[in-house]
């Protein structure tokens, strides 16, 4: 127990950390260069070619140091907030973290919310300024601002590259030196932490673990605190570059737990493995079930594709226990589903997946965020769908979720961000400059306005130099009314949003005016309207096509002419009917788009 070393890697997206974790694994030969993929612990091409860490993993290193010798154990967390719960747990199963800064970039919203997570658990953190090989960095001005968050010793700080390797060894004898050894009874009863788990088509899931207190032996029965459900620890082991075996795992070990489960939800990410027959008085701290928070339709674009739409959510559900989906059906697109996302990009990697892994063509409708409703009679409920929505005389009042947004960026950019801040509704509670022309600024603001289109406005109106994390501060009442929109006179369904009363007028006039831009003329004029219950607030035209299109090919051609209508059919593949109205895709995420 005393030569093992436990830690994360915390940093903002693209500071390095991937780059530096492969470097780590070089030093230490745990890879070959055979082996080595461009980045090991990014495993899934999405994520690759995001730059991001979707889920997090683990990897066991040798590690020698005067003789003596160390298990390093490094477990990768997720960079991005809609994963702020798993990072939390895979924080909870280590004893230290570096902290990873980019020397060119300063100091990030993820930094530190990221930073705030570690320390809450008590983490030792080793602050690690990297990219040192940049000719525009700019280490001085970068460990200023690490002494002052950290209020460290600004020799307490290491430099390195992940590109050149510089400073790399530096960081293992750090590792060693400052990360404390886990503690814990070896002979109290099994205590494991459940940091994060993988859908495997061979063996089901397997869920990786740190043993807290006690030892876990291949083929106990053990006992997962909060689902209640006893299993055999069919395999377990440490995880090399590949799973490897063992016959127990002892106190302060990361590993993983094979015992033939074969659904993600059944395997909760905090949860705490035990034995059956000798369980530990309680779970360990920190167990949440995660819940969705932005709620969205999606609907087979052909209606056939109903049934292999409804299979190809189940297998992602396999290995993405966050995903949720019910039936759901609306006038506008047929059937579909509900669907429950942690966040915006969560949603945005669940599409991309449909679209590549199993060739769906879906329609996504606007997002929204789960609202809480509160009946005359005192009853509540959880709206996941603008039709949720209970009939104004009825409804006593809503609550939605609000947010602490944290942004970093330039002082020249805080007017603007400051005001598109006060257009979502977000109320300042600090303003705090980091260096002369950095500053961060601190909102409260419902989730709600978020979903739509802040990021894009955000990193717009800063030229890229703003960055954005926030996490859940609880529900607030809110005055939100439901705008629908009408297709010549027709509700559509899928168009409809909640939306805060005050913006409501201009939101439905914004709405009209997009979709005006979206839907294509067609044979007759399209009145598209914005209306709240009865009442409407907004209007406008699409005009009928004067001429046949047909006509711009002089009438001789015959091929051409039914090139055109070809192409003409194909791309009505992607439109909607919508009454007699043809709808494209893109008009139902028109909301998030609204300049
Ligand atoms: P992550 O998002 O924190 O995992 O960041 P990555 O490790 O994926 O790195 C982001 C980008 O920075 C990649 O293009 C890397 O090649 C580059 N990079 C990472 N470390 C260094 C470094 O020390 N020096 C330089 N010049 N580039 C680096
Ligand atoms: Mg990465």
């Amino acid at each position: 127990m005393k030569n093992i070393r436990n830690f994360c890697i915390i940093a903002h997206i693209d500071h390095g950390k991937s780059t530096l974790a492969d470097r780590l694994l070089d030093v230490t030969h745990t890879i070959t260069d055979r082996e080595k993929q461009a980045q090991v612990l990014d495993d899934m091409d999405l994520e690759r070619e995001r730059g991001i860490t979707i889920k997090s993993h683990a990897i066991q290193m040798d590690y020698e140091q005067d003789g003596e010798k160390y298990v390093l154990n490094l477990i990768d967390t997720p960079g991005h907030v809609d994963f702020s719960y798993e990072v939390s747990r895979s924080i909870a199963a280590c004893e230290g973290a570096l902290l990873i800064v980019d020397a060119t970039q300063g100091i990030q919203a993820q930094t530190i919310s990221n930073l705030y997570l570690a320390i809450e658990n008590d983490l030792e953190i080793i602050p690690i300024l990297n990219k040192i090989d940049l000719p525009n960095a700019n280490p001085e001005d970068v460990k200023d601002q690490i002494v002052d968050l950290l209020g460290c010793d600004i020799d307490d700080i290491l430099s390195a590259s992940g590109k050149t390797g510089e400073g790399v060894p530096e960081i293992l004898e750090a590792i060693v030196a400052r990360v404390p050894a886990p503690t814990g009874d070896p002979d109290a009863p099994l205590q494991a932490l459940i940091f994060d788990s993988e859908f495997n088509s061979f063996r089901g899931i397997v869920a990786y673990i740190r043993v807290m207190n006690g030892e876990i032996k291949k083929g106990d029965t053990v006992k997962f605190v909060n689902t209640k459900k006893e299993y055999e620890a069919d395999e377990i082991g440490v995880l090399r570059l590949i799973q490897e075996p063992r016959a127990s795992l002892k106190t302060g070990d990361v590993g993983y737990i094979i015992s033939g489960i074969k659904t993600s939800t059944e395997v909760k990410v905090g949860d705490t493995v035990t034995h059956r027959d000798r369980p530990c008085k309680e779970g360990i701290d920190g167990f949440a079930e995660v819940k969705p928070m932005v709620f969205a339709g999606v609907y087979p674009i052909d209606s056939e594709d109903y049934e292999d739409l409804r299979a190809s959510m189940e297998k992602l559900r396999l290995n993405d226990a966050s995903l949720t989906f019910e039936p759901e059906s609306s006038m506008a697109l047929g059937f579909g589903f509900r669907c429950g996302f942690l966040g915006m990009l969560h949603m945005e990697i669940i599409q991309e997946r449909l679209d590549r892994e199993f060739d769906m063509n879906v329609i996504t409708t606007v997002p929204n965020v789960s609202y809480v409703a509160h009946t005359k009679k005192g009853d509540k409920f959880e709206m996941h769908n603008p039709s949720d929505m209970p009939d104004p005389n009825s409804l006593d009042f809503i609550e939605e979720p609000f947010i602490k947004a944290q942004i970093i960026t330039k002082s020249e950019y805080t007017g603007s961000i400051m005001n598109l801040c006060m257009s979502k509704r977000g109320v300042m509670t600090n303003q705090q400059y980091l260096t002369s022309d950095r500053v961060e600024l601190t909102y409260e603001m419902p989730l709600g306005e978020i979903v739509f289109d802040f990021y894009d406005k955000l990193k717009s109106i800063s030229k890229g130099y703003a960055s954005f994390d926030y996490f859940l501060i609880g529900v607030r009442p809110a005055k939100l009314v439901k705008l629908d929109i009408l297709l010549n006179g027709e509700g559509v369904d899928a168009l409809s949003t909640l939306i805060h009363a005050d913006n409501a007028q201009s939101f439905g006039r914004r709405m009209c005016e997009k979709l005006k831009e979206l839907i294509p003329r067609q044979q007759f004029d399209i009145a598209i309207q914005g209306a709240i219950g009865a009442k409407i607030i907004s209007r406008e035209t699409v005009k009928a096509v004067r001429k046949d299109v047909t006509a711009k090919c002089y009438g001789g051609d015959i091929t051409r002419k039914r090139k055109l209508l070809e192409k003409q059919k194909k791309g009505k593949k992607k439109m909607k009917q919508i009454g007699n109205v043809e709808v494209p895709q893109k008009a139902f995420l028109a909301v998030l788009k609204l300049d």
